[in-house]
This record gives structure tokens, C-alpha cells and sequence, in this order.
């Protein structure tokens, strides 16, 4: 027995890091899965290694920035699994740090669009296909970073993981009527692309690790572990939450 058996999921994002991962796991469960992304190569080893595996994967192009992409993107979904009940809204871009003063316009709104937009427009075109099933898990991946600040990223991506905490509470009031549940996943730092080229740099890199106590980042199966939860039947009573899986960053 599976613990996501029968349900269909999609997760943006799935091409690499934690979104792959979360797919691997979801397949594992029993979950068929669809996985969006920008990264089509990357996309489709995922899909290739999850179908390898006995598992059941889709990928579709996607950039989470567009309604139309997204609007085929869960139709594709529907069309070959017959339904939608699950949601992980995953994609996102990272930033290292940097004065307001000093960032443009067009570095502020990519991100914002990505992080923010993107779990929007993700979650407007997924509550239709919910609501003809009666009921649904949509997931967000904010971070520590959108409750508390540091220094150590930029302004940019603090604010839209903010807004990504604090959508996902307007969608689970909105839509628990529906019976459609939402809640975000706050990781703290995760060994993945987003992350190598801090680890790489030793000052860097020994400055977040003595902001984590547990002193290490996370391993993506860590975090796919909680989204999974979420994701399960297992979480039924539990929605407009926030879930921290980041080493005791934010109980500082
Ligand atoms: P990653 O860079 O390994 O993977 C991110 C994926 O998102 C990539 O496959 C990328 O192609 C995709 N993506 C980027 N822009 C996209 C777009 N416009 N449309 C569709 N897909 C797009 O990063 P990750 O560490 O796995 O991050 C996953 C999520 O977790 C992100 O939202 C990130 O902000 C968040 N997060 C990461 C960390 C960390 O330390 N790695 C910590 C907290 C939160």
C-alpha cells in the first residue's frame, strides 16, 4: 500500500533538485505523476527514470511565469491520468544577497514573477480540476526565507517567499468549502543546483552553516519527506499551515 495510491499529482519544478525528487518519492507512493519545467532535457530523464523504475510520470513544458503554459500543463494532466488531487507548487529561482539600492527593476520582478506569480497562476489553473474531484492538496514551496530576513539573500527573494507563506493561507480559506486544503513547506538550506555555488564559496558557506543548528544542509529527501505528508490523506485536518523543515533556523 502506497500512501498517495489513486492520486494524481503534478509538481513544477520536477526537473531537478527537490521537484525530482518529490516526484520520485510520489511515484514511489503510489501517486502518478505529472512534473513541469523549463528544463526539457532534464525533465525527461526524470520521466524516463521514474517510468524505468515501475513508476507512472509525465513531463510537460512549462515556465510557471505563463497562464497559458500552466492551463496546458494540467490539461495534459487530466487528460492522461483522469484527474488532479495534488499540487506542489515548486519551481522557484534563489538569490544571493544585495542592497536594494543597488538591484534593478528587472532582477526584482524575475523573481518575484517566478516565486510569486508562478504559485498564482499555478494554483488558479489547478483548482478547477480539484474541485471536479471534490477536494485536493496543493503544496507551496516558500522557504525559512519568507519568515524571517537575513542578509545572506536578497531582498527580492525574501519578499516572494513572503508572499508565497501568505497566498497559500488566502488559498486555503478561499477554498476549504471546496474541500481543497493548502499549505507551504518552509526548507531551510537544501543540497541542490540552487544552493552549489555558495557551497562552493568556504566563507560563505560557514556563515549558513552556523546560522542552521543542526549544522548541515538538508538532503532533497528530507524536504520531500513533509511535502509528501502534506500531499497524503495522512495531513486531512491540517490546512492554511506552514511546515519549517530547516535544521532550527527559524527557532533562533
Ligand atoms: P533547483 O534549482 O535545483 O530546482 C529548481 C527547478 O525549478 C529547476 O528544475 C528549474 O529549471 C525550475 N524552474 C526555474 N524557473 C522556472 C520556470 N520559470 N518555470 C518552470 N520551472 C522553473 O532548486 P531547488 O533547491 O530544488 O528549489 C526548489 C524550490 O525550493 C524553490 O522554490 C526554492 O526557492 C525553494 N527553496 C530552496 C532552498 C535551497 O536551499 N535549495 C531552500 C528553501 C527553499
Amino acid at each position: 500500500m502506497g500512501r498517495l495510491d489513486g492520486k494524481v499529482a503534478f509538481i513544477s519544478g520536477g526537473a531537478r533538485g527537490m521537484g525530482a525528487e518529490e516526484a520520485r518519492l510520489f511515484a514511489q507512493e503510489g501517486a502518478k505523476v505529472a512534473i513541469g519545467d523549463i528544463l526539457d532535457d532534464d525533465g525527461r530523464a526524470v520521466e524516463a527514470e521514474i517510468n524505468e523504475n515501475g513508476g507512472d510520470c509525465l513531463y510537460v513544458h512549462l515556465d510557471v511565469t505563463r497562464e497559458a503554459n500552466w492551463q496546458d500543463a494540467i490539461a495534459a494532466t487530466v487528460s492522461r491520468f483522469g484527474r488532479l488531487d495534488i499540487l506542489v507548487n515548486n519551481a522557484g529561482i534563489g538569490g544571493m544577497g544585495g542592497l536594494i539600492e543597488d538591484t534593478a527593476v528587472e532582477d526584482w520582478e524575475r523573481v518575484m514573477d517566478i516565486n510569486g506569480k508562478g504559485v498564482f497562476l499555478g494554483t488558479k489553473a489547478a483548482i478547477p480540476a480539484m474541485q471536479d474531484v471534490g477536494g485536493g492538496s496543493i503544496i507551496n514551496i516558500s522557504s525559512q526565507l519568507g519568515i524571517v530576513a537575513t542578509d545572506m539573500s536578497s531582498a527580492q527573494y525574501h519578499a516572494s517567499k513572503g508572499a508565497v507563506r501568505i497566498l497559500t493561507k488566502s488559498t486555503a480559506i478561499q477554498f476549504a468549502p471546496d474541500g481543497i486544503r493548502a499549505n507551504s513547506v518552509h526548507p531551510g538550506p537544501v543540497v541542490t543546483d540552487m544552493t552549489a555555488g555558495r557551497r562552493a564559496a568556504p566563507d560563505a558557506y560557514a556563515r549558513m552553516l552556523s546560522s542552521i543548528p543542526l549544522n548541515r544542509f538538508a538532503e532533497p529527501r528530507e524536504i520531500a519527506n513533509a511535502v509528501l505528508y502534506l500531499a497524503s490523506d495522512e495531513s486531512s485536518y491540517i490546512t492554511g499551515s506552514e511546515v519549517v523543515v530547516d535544521g532550527g533556523w527559524v527557532a533562533q
